[in-house]
């Protein structure tokens, strides 16, 4: 099963204190949990360097929101790729809204940015998505086709070579710190284009993942987990929460655990019957033999293993049954829940608080 990504992005929020206890508890909790997936928090850069001291030996990745948009030299006040990485930092977020809309960076910043990334061996969160105006009028396809086709052509030879160094990042930024959230419909829609959309610019691109980012909490991170193409989730307000950031590294690790478990089981219970069908039909002597029939005739004798086997095909049969019963019940729950994450009172909030949500 694919590895997640869960990012906090703790935007300029924070004192030294308060990092240093935030880190604190995710790094206690990812070392009881185990969890599997990757988890980066990305801190004010700042914080970067006592944040890696707390997280070096442990699976957490240190992102950085920002850098410089050219080599190391006379620009005051900027972080360079380099400095990033000698820093310990695996990922750093370009194109965010914020940066877009409230330090008016542009596309050409932006791909200088990845470039520096990419030559410092340090994997680019680029983060995309059109305003409440875009989407009102219908454009968001229009606008993420755009602000893609922009992003791999301004670095076409550097993310051909290294396409592995991007994650992309759909963010709506009607959605960002707004509680608001696409309706299921349209996060499938929309990730189904997004995924078609750099598919088709070059098959090198189909491993990109891409993560979804905007108002999520830990009552809706497993619903928009279950979306089609959705690899991981983009965290800003309630990655500051501790609680809130373990409970969303956990609702998704309880779930994908549980359904990899029953998956694995259900596959082993599918061979052993497979087996033991054979064996029943006198076509699997080898297999019956590798099952010690010799060693259990002498037990049972013939017949007494005969109903052996009958009686262990019928437990492996029903549990095979209940393991398929689960998982059936399992992927019905998911579109359930997907399909009451974003209730109509949501719905009617975007229409009637267009303008509030208007400026990025
Ligand atoms: C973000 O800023 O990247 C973000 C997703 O914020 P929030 O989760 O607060 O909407």
């Amino acid at each position: 099963m694919l590895k997640k990504i869960i990012a906090g992005n703790w935007k300029q929020n924070g004192t030294l204190k308060s990092s240093i206890s935030l880190t604190k508890k995710v790094l206690q909790a990812v070392k009881k949990e185990k969890y599997t997936h990757e988890i980066i928090i990305i801190p004010p850069s700042i914080f970067l360097l006592p944040v890696k001291d707390l997280i070096h030996k442990s699976q957490i990745k240190l992102g950085a929101q920002n850098v410089s948009a050219f080599d190391d030299g006379a620009y005051t006040g900027e972080i360079s790729g380099s400095m990033l990485k000698d820093s310990g930092v695996d990922y750093c977020l370009v194109g965010h809204s914020e940066r877009r809309h409230l330090l008016n960076e542009d596309e050409s910043a932006f791909s200088s940015k990845v470039s520096r990334l990419i030559d410092n061996d340090i994997t680019v969160i680029y983060c995309f998505g059109e305003t409440l105006n875009d989407y009102k009028n219908k454009k968001t396809k229009i606008i993420i086709k755009r602000q893609l086709k922009k992003l791999f052509l301004n670095n076409e030879n550097n993310l051909k070579k290294h396409s592995s160094k991007l994650i992309l990042a759909y963010e709506p930024v009607w959605a960002i710190g707004t509680g608001l959230v696409p309706t299921p419909e349209e996060l499938v829609s929309i990730f189904k284009y997004i995924r078609d959309t750099v598919n088709n610019l070059d098959k090198k691109y189909a491993s990109i993942k891409l993560l979804y980012g905007g108002s999520v909490t830990p009552d809706n991170a497993s619903s928009l987990m279950d979306t089609e193409h959705i690899d991981g989730l983009l965290i800003g307000g309630a990655s500051l929460i501790a609680k809130k950031f373990i409970d969303i590294c956990s609702t998704i690790w309880d779930k994908y655990t549980m359904q990899t478990a029953l998956l694995t089981i259900h596959i082993i219970l599918a061979v052993i019957l497979v087996v033991l069908v054979l064996v029943q039909q006198g076509k699997g002597a080898d297999a019956g033999a590798a099952f010690g029939s010799g060693a259990s005739s002498t037990v049972f004798g013939a017949r007494g293993n005969a109903t052996f086997l009958n009686k262990l095909t019928t437990i492996v049969a029903l549990s095979f049954f209940v393991t398929s019963l689960s998982l059936a019940y399992i992927s019905s729950n998911k579109s359930q829940t997907s399909k009451s994450l974003i209730n109509e009172t949501v719905k009617e909030e975007i229409v009637d608080d267009q303008e509030k949500f208007d400026k990025p």
